[in-house]
């Protein structure tokens, strides 16, 4: 089954950012020429993730809102004792969430719900260039 890999970078700001990267696998997904099949969306690196969300403004807060209770930026991380990046909330959200997605696809066209982007969400604590990864299996 033909397998196809394509790259783009992303800028982001930290500090759970949420980037709707929806229009990329999109634009990605037409240049393969692949009618049926999978994308997996993977992220490169330890602290940001990959999920899906309503992009909506209430909701870019009550994710980050959530995140805050799961893993507070304010309390203590061994992993800060390791590095003193002082990033280790980011760690732990990261692997929380998870860096990458499977979505399938059908007809040329990503099978998501009308209110489901796919959402980039870097958690780190400075800004950072990301780059996302797609793989396309399919035919
Ligand atoms: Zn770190």
């Amino acid at each position: 089954m033909p397998t196809k890999t394509e790259k783009f970078p992303l800028s982001t700001k930290g500090f759970t950012d949420i980037h709707d990267i929806t229009p990329q696998v999109l634009t990605a997904l037409k240049k393969t020429g692949l009618q049926d099949g999978t994308v997996t969306v993977f992220v490169s690196g330890s602290t940001a993730g990959v999920t899906t969300i309503e992009y909506e403004p209430g909701l870019l807060k009550d994710l980050p809102a959530a995140f805050e209770k799961l893993a507070p930026m304010n309390i203590r991380y061994h992993h800060d004792d390791t590095w003193g990046d002082g990033n280790g909330y980011a760690h732990v959200r990261a692997a929380l969430l998870g860096a990458s997605l499977v979505v399938p696809f059908e007809n040329g066209n990503l099978l998501l719900g009308t209110w489901q982007q796919i959402v980039l969400i870097d958690f780190d604590n400075r800004p950072r260039r990301r780059e996302i990864v797609l793989q396309f299996m399919g035919e």
